[in-house]
């Protein structure tokens, strides 16, 4: 008999409104950026997927070039949806991305229409699917017009290939700008996709603002700082089967520095004091932002999900925690 989801998987996860829409996104949403490439083991990457939706988990962020090789998250997430969700399709939203490099030559990067529909073509093609829940454009690009760009997400959503769409990576006045011209092409903006943690805190002043004001949800990538606000690195040695350990990400070991270290080993007792893991101190920390609807995790295991999971389930952070982080996040 095929899977069988568990059956009470909606009652202890959140599902705030994105922004002004009427999509609702799990207050965890699972991306695949890491793990889910062409030489991860496929059968860890089906227990990870199936505990996030058993546990209440709807939302899977994509993007075509994730893997390595690129593309190959989106070939495996097809396989996952054949063999385990597909009769859950309408349970679950799918985004998927195009904006950094893709394919060789000029059309396979950026902005341009040009790229935008062929890759999201590529990218249904992939997954077995006749339309993404989110599509975002990956980043800004400072050489095709916005108005074009713009245009683009608008026909993507028109020609039935995408629900909703985003933007990832824009700052506050990008975001602004283009969301005025979606607004006026009919296509509103719902959603930007920007990173965010206790680490790397620019979109506080800048992002968030905006998005509150425009009616924009907000989702927070790396909310664990890839890793660095877990328990993975306060140990002596470099665990074997970690991201940094890994080699082929952005986490390279010379960036788990001593400082960076003795912040983390500060965040964690006061996690504990709090009777919590530094990781869900770090996803309750990013989830007290109003306009934040999801924190987008990363996972190498399930036990990783069911974590972030249990962090949803706990009261919001409260001032006393909030002021003893900050006095530890101001020595950085
Ligand atoms: P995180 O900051 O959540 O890092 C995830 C990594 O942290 C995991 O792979 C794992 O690393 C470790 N980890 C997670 N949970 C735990 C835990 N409970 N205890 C110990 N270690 C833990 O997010 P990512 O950097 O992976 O980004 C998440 C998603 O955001 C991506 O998959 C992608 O969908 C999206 N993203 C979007 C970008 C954009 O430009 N729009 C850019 C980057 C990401 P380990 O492998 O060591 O176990």
């Amino acid at each position: 008999m095929s899977w069988q989801p568990a059956e009470g998987r909606y009652q202890a996860m959140p599902y705030p409104r994105c922004g002004r829409s009427g999509l609702r996104l799990s207050a965890v949403s699972l991306g695949l950026w890491h793990n889910f490439g062409g030489a991860d083991d496929v059968e860890r990457q089906r227990e990870i997927v199936r505990t996030a939706f058993d546990h209440g988990v709807t939302s899977f962020d994509l993007a075509n070039n994730y893997g390595p090789p690129p593309g190959s998250a989106e070939s495996n997430f097809g396989r996952i949806l054949e063999l385990d969700l597909r009769p859950w399709r309408d349970q679950i939203v799918v985004a998927t991305k195009a904006g950094y490099t893709m394919w060789p030559g000029p059309y396979g990067d950026w902005g341009s229409r040009k790229y935008l529909v062929a890759s999201l073509d590529q990218s249904l093609k992939r997954m077995g699917l006749d339309y993404v829940d989110i599509f975002y454009h990956h980043r800004p690009d400072p050489g095709t017009p916005l108005e074009e760009t713009m245009a683009a997400l608008d026909f993507i959503v028109r020609s039935g290939r995408a629900l909703y769409v985003g933007l990832s990576n824009y700052d506050g006045e990008q975001t602004r700008r283009a969301a005025q011209i979606l607004r006026q092409l009919g296509t509103p903006c719902i959603v930007n996709q920007s990173r965010y943690s206790m680490l790397v805190r620019q979109v506080e002043t800048g992002l968030l603002p905006v998005l509150e004001e425009e009616g924009i949800g907000g989702v927070a990538f790396s909310p664990l700082a890839q890793g660095l606000l877990s328990d993975r690195y306060l140990g002596s040695a470099l665990p074997g089967d970690s991201r940094a350990a890994g080699g082929v990400g952005f986490l390279r070991p010379e960036h788990i520095t001593e400082e960076r270290l003795g912040v983390a080993r500060a965040l964690d007792a006061l996690a504990r004091e709090g009777g919590q893991s530094l990781a869900q101190l770090a996803l309750r920390w990013v989830r007290r932002q109003p306009a934040i609807a999801s924190v987008l995790i990363g996972a190498s295991k399930p036990a990783q999900v069911l974590e972030a999971v249990e962090a949803m389930r706990m009261a919001p952070l409260d001032a006393g925690q909030i002021a003893a982080a900050e006095a530890i996040l101001a020595r950085q």
